[in-house]
């Protein structure tokens, strides 16, 4: 059933039809396309070299194992029956990355991946329906009825993927047969679920988001009068509840204006809120953009953790109430953090406010970057801040249950984090730099490359040189500049004090975290020295988060460090390791150095149960060096035990922590 009369259309120039996965079609901001930024040998080329040779065939070859691809050719062929490898929602997997491999393709160009792309749509394509319909799961012989689990069933979630893979092929290669079969799927969408349609939403969030999309891409606004629909109908209690899931789940007891706070399952509540932003701005609907910076911000007050991982609950893979911010049961799946970039990706294009890109760096750093291995071909997908046991290391052939932490697996039972970091990876440039009102280069995230600004006056072309963020010093080389200059504008991250901006040799001058706009229009030959200290720093929790009362993390700009078993002196439990703060952490290697004791374990036994009637006795060790490693490193030298926060060591005498470090909050020195 597909269509080969649609010959692939040439290269796409139009900047309003370019390589970037959010185009809104209001506003002022547009983010660089995937061709207008290069990567040099750094951090996040590394990360995206991984997944370029590594984790797009890994998955394919997981998904042909376990028969998740062979579903589309048994239903082409007629012969899909009651026994069907994979969960409701296997086929979306397959469509994230089909939008990974198009973005690498935009990116690279690179014919080998292109031509994987097309033999994976020869497969889906073929197991579409006449009338559009298209899902491995549901409506075959042998097989439950369409649309007879809005709950549990993804098929509208399912249909998103494959409709954003689709913009991601029109963003990069132009109309094809592929685009065609997602106009084909989002009108069968439509037909169904319009104004006079069935009444229903799609327990998952995704068609929202991909349809206001499609509809920027397409420039046909049913699909984003559509995306409103579903985002109205929602949190009116239609969605049949399922054991041990409320309505609150699917974010199904409350609309989404009326709501204060993210809450339910995290990936979902997050994929609802980056589509209702979408909506917000398109339809210029200035009260529900309003409400949803409100839902932001009180969740990234509350529920979030340090590494800007989202969910505290396993139950349900969901956000906990404020404050509940457990280190060694956070969930923290990666699909949320990318989640929670798509909505401060989009956030930040409505409204220019740097703290949603603030958010995106402590994302990208301590989540993103932290699943997958050095080689990309395993992956965490729950990212808790404690880990008590040493994970048991994991077969590499081995499918893993989800949560099961500790220890990077190949492939998971739910496998939807290395998809989702693989299209995540693929088009990491897109979130990094970005023009505003078409006059003003805005560079987002630092790391190695050249950048391309298409400005009103012409072409700003920076290049950065960096060894961030293991080294303090970003160097940008303006290579190429509009003849009256080019305005620039510098992200100073939240945590940076201390940091200052020097031009062509000249003094530096301090600047504050924010916004740095540089005063003077910026010419081809010059050059920018920004300087973002680096020196690791104690961080403290709210003491509302009462999981964490009494301990300290150590961070280094943007990184969060953690303490592994394995650097531990012999003898010493993670457990018992109590941090001298009366000692400032110092720089090594990329991680940092304190001074620590640990609890000495009670010589009487106290009873049968490991509490008494007084205290305890807390009688220290003698001084020892604590290393602290990267976080999005652990568990790469195999299982250990870890954790971000530390207990602060008490002073026997006094019973308080003591020393002048803790006269000012750290991060204000
Ligand atoms: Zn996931």
């Amino acid at each position: 059933m597909t269509d080969s009369s649609l010959q692939p259309a040439g290269p796409v120039t139009d900047d309003a039809q370019r390589a970037r996965p959010v185009d809104p079609a209001r506003g002022t901001r547009r983010g660089l396309a995937l061709d207008q930024i290069s990567l040099d040998p750094g951090f996040w080329k590394t990360l995206q070299d991984a997944n370029s040779a590594g984790t797009l065939r890994h998955c394919i070859e997981w998904m042909e194992r376990l028969g998740w691809l062979a579903n589309f050719d048994r239903v082409a062929a007629g012969t899909m029956d009651h026994n069907r490898p994979g969960w409701q929602f296997s086929d979306s997997e397959v469509y994230k990355l089909l939008e990974a491999l198009t973005w690498e393709y935009g990116r690279t160009g690179d014919a080998e991946v292109d031509a994987i792309f097309e033999s994976l749509v020869d497969r889906v394509a073929a197991a579409e329906d006449e009338d559009g319909y298209l899902n491995t799961y549901f409506g075959h012989p042998g097989r439950p009825e369409r649309y007879s689990d809005f709950s549990m069933g993804h098929e509208l979630y399912c249909a998103g993927h494959l409709l954003q893979a689709a913009v991601a092929r029109m963003r990069t290669k132009g109309e094809d047969r592929f685009v065609a079969l997602g106009r084909r799927v989002a009108d069968h969408v439509l037909r169904e679920f319009g104004p006079e349609g069935r009444n229903g939403v799609c327990g998952h969030p995704e068609i929202e988001v991909a349809l206001a999309e499609f509809a920027r891409a397409t420039g046909d606004t049913r699909y984003r009068d559509q995306a409103r629909l579903f985002i109205d109908r929602r949190g009116h209690g239609t969605l049949t509840p399922v054991p041990l899931l409320g309505p609150a789940y699917f974010q199904d007891e409350i609309p989404v204006r009326d709501t204060e706070s993210w809450h339910g399952h995290a990936v979902r509540a997050l994929y609802l809120a980056a589509g209702a932003v979408d909506i917000a701005v398109d339809a210029e609907d200035s009260a529900l953009l309003n409400v949803l910076e409100e839902q932001w911000h009180h969740t990234v007050a509350r529920r979030t953790y340090l590494t800007g991982g989202m969910g505290s609950r396993h139950q349900d893979e969901g956000f906990g109430e404020d404050w509940e911010l457990p280190p060694d049961r956070a969930y923290c799946e990666t699909c949320a953090g990318v989640g929670s970039l798509m909505v401060s990706w989009r956030l930040y294009l409505a409204t220019g406010r740097v703290e949603y890109v603030d958010l995106m760096e402590r994302t990208l750093f301590n989540v993103i970057a932290t699943s997958p291995s050095p080689d990309g071909t395993a992956f965490f997908y729950a990212n808790p801040l404690q880990q008590r046991v040493e994970g048991s290391d994991v077969l590499p052939d081995a499918v893993n249950s989800r949560a099961e932490g500790g220890v990077r697996a190949p492939w998971f039972d739910v496998s939807c984090c290395p998809t989702n970091l693989a299209r995540t990876l693929a088009s990491w440039q897109s979130y990094s730099a970005s023009v505003e009102a078409e006059n003003l280069a805005v560079l987002l995230q630092y790391t190695a490359g050249e950048f391309d600004f298409p400005l009103r006056n012409g072409l700003l072309r920076l290049h950065v040189s960096t060894d961030y963020p293991n080294a303090s010093d970003i160097a940008l080389s303006v290579s190429e500049a509009p003849r009256e200059g080019a305005a620039l504008r510098l992200r100073i991250p939240s945590w940076a004090n201390g940091a200052s901006v020097s031009v062509n040799g000249g003094p530096a001058d301090p600047v504050t975290p924010g916004w740095c706009d540089l005063p003077e229009p910026v010419f081809e030959g010059e050059e920018i020295r920004l300087v973002l200290p680096t020196e690791p720093r104690l961080t403290w929790p709210d003491p509302r988060i009462d999981a964490m009362r009494g301990t300290v993390a150590v961070e280094r700009g943007p990184l969060v460090l953690c303490v592994e078993s394995r650097d531990l002196p012999e003898g010493i439990s993670l457990e018992s390791v109590a941090l001298d703060v009366s000692v400032s952490p110092s720089p090594d290697g990329d991680g940092a150095r304190a001074r620590a004791k640990s609890v000495k374990t009670p010589a009487q036994a106290r009873g049968a149960l490991p509490f008494g009637g007084v205290p305890a006795d807390q009688e220290m060790s003698e001084e020892f060096d604590l290393i602290l490693v990267p976080y999005h490193r652990w568990a790469e030298r195999g299982p250990s035990t870890m954790r971000v926060f530390v207990p602060v060591a008490v002073d026997p005498i006094s019973k308080s922590p003591s020393g002048p470090i803790l006269e000012g909050r750290s991060d204000e020195r």
